[in-house]
This record gives C-alpha cells, structure tokens and sequence, in this order.
C-alpha cells in the first residue's frame, strides 16, 4: 500500500463522483490496495482509455519526422 499517496489523496465522504473516477483512475495507478468500484469501473477505464488516446497522439505528433530534415 502506498501510504505516502492516501495520505495526500484522502477522498472525502461527500466526494462528487467526478471526483470519485478521478481518485480510483490516480488510485489504480499509484497503489491499487483495492479494486475500483464496479459501478465506478467502466467510467474509470473510459477516462484512461481518453488520456492514453490523446497522449498516444501527442506522442506521434512528436516523433514526426519533417521529410528532407534527416539527412546528415
Ligand atoms: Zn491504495
């Protein structure tokens, strides 16, 4: 477990469930001491599946080769 996280991540009783998603997506990555919620899970894993679309993207953005600026 990953003391050090909870304690700077300490998810209120009255937390909104945009706030709950946001903590478990953080969670899973950081400790993962317990499993997502099923009724939050599927939420969780669409705004994963969002950020490593766009990071992907960056990503490839980035690695672009401009044709002609190869050459020694
Ligand atoms: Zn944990």
């Amino acid at each position: 477990m990953n003391r050090d996280w909870h304690r700077q991540h300490v998810l209120g009783q009255h937390a909104s469930r945009e706030d709950r998603i946001a903590w478990h997506a953080e969670h899973a990555r950081e400790c993962a001491c317990r499993p997502i919620p099923e009724s939050l899970a599927v939420e969780v894993a669409q705004r994963d599946a969002a950020s490593a679309g766009a990071g992907a993207a960056s990503a490839a953005d980035a690695a672009r080769v401009v044709p002609g600026n190869t050459a020694p």
